[in-house]
């Protein structure tokens, strides 16, 4: 038997019903704001990811899946959503009419070690906002990801905030660090060895050394802004103030992508059972770093499987239709066709209709009904046949009623 590859798995049954109604509900969320779908393709050229991503960044550096395909070029799967969307944006030339807003969905892929909550093939669902340097739109943002996972049904939600300044601040910063951890980085691990000197602000965020006191203790970014950058910060936060987003200021938050400037931010479950559900944050030059214009953004994204198994843990009883308008079910074969062309017909009129073509015994046809949550069962022998008049049952109450064929949708738009 040919089995899964690790750190992926199949979607069916009540799974896919809860993936599916996750992802209407962020499309519904995301088109009350006005954001437009964007699917871009799974597989780009890898200096996309090195460029936009960040050559330091640990998704860049031991996770992505790179081939070399049959002509000759550098490829990689997707590890994440954004640079594809820039490339996109760029390509197309889509900031000719801005501002630009675009929510995509699909699945991401990275060699990590799969565990709870991390998997190799990932589905993340987020959004993307160009065109405004405005606390209004950062505020926007994260706001629109906190609502959406209210109305999931979430209870314990928050967000961590923090503001990781513009490339000057962040040199000074970078600076500040190395000082503080370069004559103790020997009781790191081998990575925050490496990061010391390549992105030092990534031992802040390392998920081996995060105990260590040294990072506790480490400078604040906080304290490095600039006047601007401060006051940016505090508008975004008396806007999340009045928008009543449950957020804390964590200055130790630095997310693990390159192309962050200013805004970062990341949402978590206060039982904290899978890490992030979802982050993300400000990306002023990334398009520049593209070679495309000089445009701010800011966007987010969500773990979508984090989620799904978070809605799980949390037990929310998601709001899922299950049930379909009617089964139908024939007395014998010679029906089948009499049953099908009904069923075309109250399918053309906007019900939900299923009947059996299997050749079942009545009494597994009836066991099948249940098993789709049929409201009603409609039931065809031969003389129903030839008076054009079915038994309808209500599912529920078991009541019986004869309904001609032409009053069948009357008889629906009164008994659904
Ligand atoms: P990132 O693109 O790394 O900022 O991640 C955004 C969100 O995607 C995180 O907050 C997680 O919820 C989710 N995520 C990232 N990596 C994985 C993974 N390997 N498996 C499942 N979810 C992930």
């Amino acid at each position: 038997m040919i089995q899964k590859l690790k750190g992926t798995y199949d979607v069916y049954g009540s799974l896919s019903k809860k993936h599916d109604y996750v992802r209407k509900l962020f499309q519904a969320v995301c088109e009350s704001y006005n954001y437009s779908y964007i699917e871009t393709p799974f597989l780009e050229r890898s200096e996309l990811f090195h460029r936009g991503v960040g050559e330091t960044t640990d998704i860049v550096t031991k996770e992505t899946y790179d081939f070399v395909d049959r002509g000759g070029r550098n490829n990689t799967i997707r590890p994440e959503g954004t640079a594809g969307v820039a490339r996109a944006i760029i390509e197309n030339k889509l900031y000719n009419e801005l501002p630009l807003k675009l929510w995509y969905y699909g699945s991401m892929y990275r060699y990590e070690r799969p565990q709870k909550g991390r998997y190799r093939e990932l589905r993340q669902i987020g959004i993307e906002s160009y065109g405004s340097h405005n606390p209004i739109m950062d505020a926007e943002v994260i706001s629109l990801g906190f609502n959406f996972l209210k109305e999931l049904g979430l209870k314990d939600i928050y967000v961590k905030l923090n503001s990781i300044g513009g490339i000057e601040t962040r040199n000074k910063y970078r600076e500040a660090l190395v000082n503080h951890f370069k004559d103790h980085i020997d009781g790191f691990c081998d990575d925050c060895k490496e990061r010391l000197n390549k992105n030092p602000l990534r031992i802040l965020d390392c998920k081996i050394d995060h105990d260590n006191e040294l990072i506790e203790n480490a400078p604040s970014i906080l304290d490095f802004l600039n006047n601007e950058e401060k006051e940016y910060f505090d508008k975004i936060k008396y806007y999340l103030d009045s928008l009543e987003v449950d957020y804390e200021v964590d200055s130790s938050l630095v997310r693990g992508l390159d192309y962050y400037t200013e805004t970062v931010f990341e949402y978590y479950s206060k039982s904290n059972e899978f890490g992030a559900l979802g982050g993300g944050g400000r990306y002023d030059n990334l398009l520049k770093s593209l070679d495309g214009p000089d445009i701010p953004s800011v966007g987010l994204a969500f773990g979508f499987d984090r989620l799904v198994s978070e809605i799980e843990n949390e037990e929310v009883n998601l709001n899922i239709d299950e049930t379909i308008d009617c089964y139908i079910l024939t007395i014998s074969e010679n029906e089948n066709e009499f049953a099908f062309d009904l069923a075309n017909k109250l399918r053309m009129c906007g019900f939900k209709i299923d009947l059996d073509l299997t050749g079942k015994s009545m009494k597994a046809k009836f066991k099948e009904a249940d098993r789709y949550f049929a409201k009603q069962i409609m039931i065809i022998g031969d003389e129903e046949v030839k008076q054009k008049i079915v038994t309808m049952r209500d599912n529920l109450t078991k009541e019986e009623t004869k309904v001609n064929v032409d009053n069948l949708v009357d008889y629906f738009d009164v008994n659904l």
